[in-house]
């Protein structure tokens, strides 16, 4: 069985050696919708695979980059100079912020998250399947588990300039 929440940030970005010009040279934004779908080997006590709401921190990790400059490490210096010097909230991230990006780095993070919870209510081996990141109305990108060879990185890669992320 599988259970799936939706969540939802407004992110800016820019795409950086995408084929798409008007992606790769200019900052914009995108209404994400990121979907997290999990699994579990049994029922809890209440006859669900997990409560919702024990994605409280999953959920304020992925509000972390609502109304955030979602910036590649890999940016030129004066790029991040601007970026950090105009915005409050930066996500610094180890990968470029593409749907794929985001969605290999969120699979990543909220996998964490999960591990580090202890189970409750009777609750099974609950475990991250995908996580699926909207970027349009029309495309998506989904990462599961064995994606994460195709990256290298830990949470400490992951730098926010403000103080209501949930990570670490
Ligand atoms: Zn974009």
């Amino acid at each position: 069985m599988v259970i799936r929440k939706l969540f939802k940030f407004e992110g800016a970005h820019i795409v950086r050696r995408c084929s798409s010009e008007k992606c790769r040279e200019n900052i914009h934004g995108h209404s994400y919708v990121v979907e997290v779908f999990i699994t579990s080997d049994k029922l809890d006590n209440g006859f669900m695979l997990m409560d919702f709401c024990r994605l409280e921190r999953v959920k304020r990790f992925i509000e972390s980059f609502d109304h955030t400059y979602s910036l590649w490490r890999g940016e030129e210096e004066d790029f991040k100079a601007f970026i950090y010097k105009y915005n409050e909230r930066v996500a610094e991230l180890p990968v470029s912020p593409s749907a794929e990006g985001y969605a290999l780095l969120f699979f990543y993070a909220i996998d964490q998250i999960l591990q580090g919870m202890e189970p409750v209510n009777g609750e099974g081996h609950v475990q991250l399947q995908a996580v699926r990141v909207h970027e349009t109305a029309t495309g998506y990108a989904e990462a599961s588990r064995e994606d994460l060879a195709w990256v290298h990185f830990t949470l400490e890669d992951i730098k926010f300039s403000f103080k209501d992320d949930v990570i670490g």
